[in-house]
């Protein structure tokens, strides 16, 4: 199997083609196509499988498929990750991965000034990675909506769980639309990532790398 198999865009495939990857790993063949078609999906994967590739670039072409008519960029895609070495980690590939397309991204994680990531909120991003209680934060100060989010994807639950994010993450979860794709990542499944995801997610296919 190649990249070439997955029906995504030209844009796509070149910064594929740009990052040096031949062919796509186990997660990648498995997600992209249940991800293409706007499955929500579970998936047991830890880093270093080729994971955020795997959900980038479905999402991506889903994002680029369709514009939003308004002048206002909103937030149409969520990446939610435990620390703010993982979300600005996953900043950087889907700036990558995202290259050749017309969409703006922004990161937000605690530990810095509020101030410049106002500055980017307010300028308008279509893509949104963030720590959960930053995010949480810029919510309940009215420094960003929710409202039209169409992609929603929890990396690293497990540890999110862990670090005691599970309150923040519930309530972040009430302000993104009720008909959306979620996707959850998590090295492992205990009862209470299987009770989070099941709340917050319709059939979901089930990936095991
Ligand atoms: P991740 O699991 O998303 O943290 O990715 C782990 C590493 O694998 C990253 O350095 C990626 O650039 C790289 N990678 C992702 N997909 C592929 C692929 N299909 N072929 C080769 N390397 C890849």
């Amino acid at each position: 199997m190649t990249f070439d198999d997955f029906g995504l865009q030209t844009e796509l495939l070149d910064a594929v083609k740009a990052s040096g990857y031949n062919t796509p790993t186990s997660i990648q063949q498995q997600a992209i196509p249940e991800i293409l078609n706007g499955k929500d999906l579970l998936g047991a994967a830890q880093t270093g499988t080729g994971k955020t590739a795997a959900f980038t670039l479905p999402l991506l072409q889903r994002l680029a498929a369709r514009r939003p008519e308004a002048k206002r960029r909103p937030v149409r895609l969520l990446v939610i990750a435990p620390t703010r070495e993982l979300a600005a980690q996953i900043h950087e590939s889907i700036k990558k991965y995202g290259a050749n397309l017309p969409l703006r991204s922004g990161v937000v994680f605690g530990g810095v000034g509020m101030q410049p990531q106002i500055d980017r909120l307010r300028k308008g991003v279509d893509i949104l990675i963030a720590t959960p209680g930053r995010l949480l934060d810029h919510l309940q100060r009215d420094n960003l909506r929710l409202d039209q989010v169409e992609s929603v994807v929890l990396d690293e639950a497990d540890r999110m769980l862990d670090m005691g994010f599970i309150h923040d993450i519930r309530k972040v979860m009430k302000k993104v639309p009720a008909s959306r794709q979620t996707l959850l990542f998590s090295a492992t499944f205990s009862k209470e990532i299987r009770q989070l995801a099941s709340g917050m997610q319709t059939n979901p296919v089930e990936i095991d790398v």
